[in-house]
């Protein structure tokens, strides 16, 4: 007898510390977690919603981010519901060709093909053409929605195939993810001519974080655009020492002048800022 209910004192034991590691695998519930990856020079993040949907925008430059999303995601774990591209740069592109070699893509966005004559880019294109991923531009109105929260498209207005391209920069995907009250703003790298035309259509831009377009570019982010997202952080991918200058110090000094919080990945590394709806937060 005795002998009996010891067995079933580590049995359940055994099962509690497996419910546990399920429920540590699974998420945080009602949390979503936005990364901002430190890769250089370049945009990469990663979404993860409260119901554990993973969204990857842009990859970065080189091959940085492999090791990064390792740290997010576990080596069982190689799943990425949406990959989005937001342009065919290759401080986007780069890092996306080795996380589709190694991970299973549900579904990629992207703002059409473009006649861009890139190594990585083409590569990435290569890549998804072999593994059979479904590839689809996106365009303003399109919405993917989850448990309680939700990505919206807000540019291009048209997908880019076929049209005569003048800055590959502004064929930028710019999308807005909502969870319940907090809304995040991602914009490639976007110029203030494609900000100036999403305020024109009068799109609901309003949100609490916005990644800057551009790296912090002063030929995006500008005052009007600011006012109409009207943020409260703002954050900046940039690289350390990045031979661009970016961030420029003229959007620099407009962010404190606006009294919006800047917070860059050349000095803090790694951001992951964490919501549960109704508030957000730096981890
Ligand atoms: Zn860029």
């Amino acid at each position: 007898m005795l002998k009996s209910s010891k067995y079933i004192f580590i049995i359940l034991g055994v099962a509690l510390g497996l419910f546990l590691t399920f429920v540590q695998i699974k998420g945080e519930g009602d949390i979503a977690k936005i990364v901002f990856f430190d890769i250089g020079q370049g945009d990469a993040i990663l979404i993860v919603t409260p119901d554990n949907t993973r969204i990857l925008i842009d990859g970065g430059p080189g091959n940085y981010l492999i090791n990064e999303l390792g740290s997010h995601l576990s080596f069982y774990d190689r799943h990425i519901d949406i990959m989005i591209l937001t342009h065919a740069h290759d401080d986007h592109v780069s890092g996306l060709n080795e996380v589709l070699n190694r991970y299973k893509v549900d579904l990629v966005l992207f703002p059409g093909f473009i006649d861009y004559n890139a190594e990585s880019y083409i590569e990435w294109l290569r890549i998804i053409e072999e593994k059979g991923v479904p590839l689809q531009s996106t365009t303003v109105g399109d919405v993917y929605t989850f448990t309680n929260s939700s990505l919206e498209i807000l540019y291009p207005f048209e997908a880019y195939t076929g049209q005569k391209i003048k800055d590959v920069n502004d064929t930028s995907v710019v999308a807005k993810y909502c969870y319940i009250d907090i809304c995040t703003l991602l914009t490639g790298d976007a110029t203030t001519e494609v900000e100036e035309e999403i305020l024109h259509l009068g799109l609901d831009i309003q949100s609490d974080i916005l990644k800057s377009a551009h790296h912090g570019s002063q030929y995006s982010n500008s005052e009007n655009w600011l006012f109409g997202v009207n943020p409260s952080t703002v954050i900046i991918q940039s690289g350390l020492d990045n031979r661009f200058n970016h961030p420029h110090l003229r959007i620099i000094k407009r962010l404190g002048r606006m009294g919006i919080r800047m917070l860059r990945n050349d000095e803090l590394g790694e951001i992951i800022l964490k919501t549960n709806g109704y508030n957000y937060w730096v981890e």
